[in-house]
């Protein structure tokens, strides 16, 4: 089989890696990819916001699988234009990425399918939305609708946080995505992310994480995109990942395929673990980064069967089997982000890869031959091993390897489950 992987992230590097162990392929080409990908795949220049050229690309290579990483071409609808010329593709069509392009879509789909999350409503002017804050009081939480690289939330103690955050919304903070504003009650418990595979007809659970997505160590300091993870969360038990499947993710991929918009690719489930149960707080639509670095290092079955059987159908003919340990990953990035950082600061050393250890790149370039740091989170060492306290120590022996000056990263990655695995 050949197959095109889009995106060049971490994400994209750890299901590079997979794919590329597979027998069942025979060639993997990557766009734009990184230098970690170069070495599982062919790079190929294409644009991927051209879609015409991508499908043209795939008719003449024969590629009879198309996987998209991030989240942004599924919303701009690049899997519908490549299903239009008969490419299979793993990826939700634009209005299935309406469960992670639009709160309020996704809301209302819980409300009218029965599915637990926050009470909640919907403003489209800021007058209403202070009223109702006024009248529920805080905690609370106020979202604005579209994507906002997770700058659009905001968990508010106080009522008045709350309305500075609806005036931010409709003052055009967030652009359009801030054009109608969600706002929902606070729920109370752990977090937790759970993926599924889905072909728009069956779910096939994979498996849980939790992510840091603070930049400093005690969960401290801004917002990031995920400072590192770990794959299980033991938060999930599987009494948890029951009720999840029954009461979250069937009704949702049902309620999908009800609705017209039959939901294929991977349905990411941002959870909170309350009192009374799993309750959904947020639908991606795409595999995390950095969780995927630590499922697929976890992963034990061939990933291109389930890819294909999510594209195409059959989910329900396919399994997926895990190793029974933990994988963690920390993420190093350039200093000073999440602000501003310098860009092009070389990399002169990387540890080498061993059956339990292994650096995912997500940030990175060749420059005259040279390996050099172009993004803010830049490279993901990651590890597995039979406890969180030894994947974590693993996963720290090896980035300390790393010869890299102008990186940083969190140094207490994992530490709920190590907390947890003392008792
Ligand atoms: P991200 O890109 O960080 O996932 P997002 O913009 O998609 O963010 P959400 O995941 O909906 O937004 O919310 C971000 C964070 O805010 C959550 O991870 C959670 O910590 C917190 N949060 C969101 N909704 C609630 C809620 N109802 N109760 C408590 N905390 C919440």
């Amino acid at each position: 089989m050949k197959v095109l992987l889009i995106g060049s992230g971490g994400r994209e590097h750890a299901l590079a890696w997979k794919i590329a162990q597979s027998p069942l392929l025979a060639t993997l080409y990557a766009a734009p990819g990184n230098p970690g990908i170069a070495e599982c795949a062919t790079i190929v220049p294409l644009d991927v916001d051209d879609h015409a050229a991508v499908s043209a690309f795939c008719r003449d290579n024969d590629v009879s699988l198309v996987v998209v990483g991030p989240e942004a071409p599924l919303v701009a609808g690049l899997a519908d234009a490549l299903r239009a010329g008969g490419i299979a593709v793993f990826g939700p069509s634009a209005a299935a990425a309406q469960l992670e392009g639009s709160k309020g879509f996704t809301k209302d789909l819980c409300a009218k399918y029965d599915i637990p999350t926050g009470a909640y409503r919907r403003f489209a002017d800021a007058a209403a939305a202070r009223a109702y804050v006024a009248r529920e009081g805080a905690p609370i939480v106020v979202k604005a609708d579209g994507l906002a690289a997770g700058k659009g939330v905001t968990v508010a103690m106080t009522p008045d946080e709350a309305l500075a955050a609806i005036d931010d919304c409709f003052d055009g903070a967030f652009g359009a995505a801030g054009a109608e504003v969600v706002v929902e009650a606070f729920l109370d418990g752990e977090e937790a992310s759970f993926f599924c595979l889905c072909d728009g007809v069956n779910a096939l659970p994979l498996a849980s994480a939790q992510d840091h997505k603070r930049v400093g160590d005690g969960d401290t300091g801004p917002n990031t995109g995920g400072m590192g993870a770990y794959s299980p969360a033991p938060v999930m038990t599987p009494e948890m990942v029951d009720r999840t499947m029954k009461e979250i993710i069937v009704p949702t991929i049902r309620g999908m395929a009800a609705e017209g918009h039959p939901f294929q690719g991977v349905l990411f489930a941002g959870l909170m673990i309350t009192a009374k149960g799993p309750e959904l707080i947020e639908y991606n639509v795409r595999f995390g980064d950095p969780e995927c670095q630590v499922l697929m290092m976890r992963l034990e079955s061939d990933l291109l069967p389930l890819l294909h059987a999510a594209a195409t159908g059959g989910l329900d003919a396919v399994t997926a089997e895990w190793r029974d340990e933990t994988a963690l990953t920390v993420v190093m990035a350039s200093k000073g982000y999440p602000g501003a950082y310098e860009k092009n600061t070389p990399i002169l050393a990387l540890p080498a890869d061993d059956a339990g250890t292994k650096v995912f790149h997500a940030g990175t370039a060749l420059k005259d031959g040279r390996l050099v740091a172009t993004g803010g989170r830049v490279l993901n060492v990651t590890a597995v091993a039979p406890t969180a306290a030894a994947a974590q120590k693993a996963a720290y022996q090896a980035l300390d390897r790393v010869e890299w000056e102008n990186g940083f990263c969190r140094r207490d990655i994992g530490w709920r489950a190590v907390a947890r695995e003392r008792g």
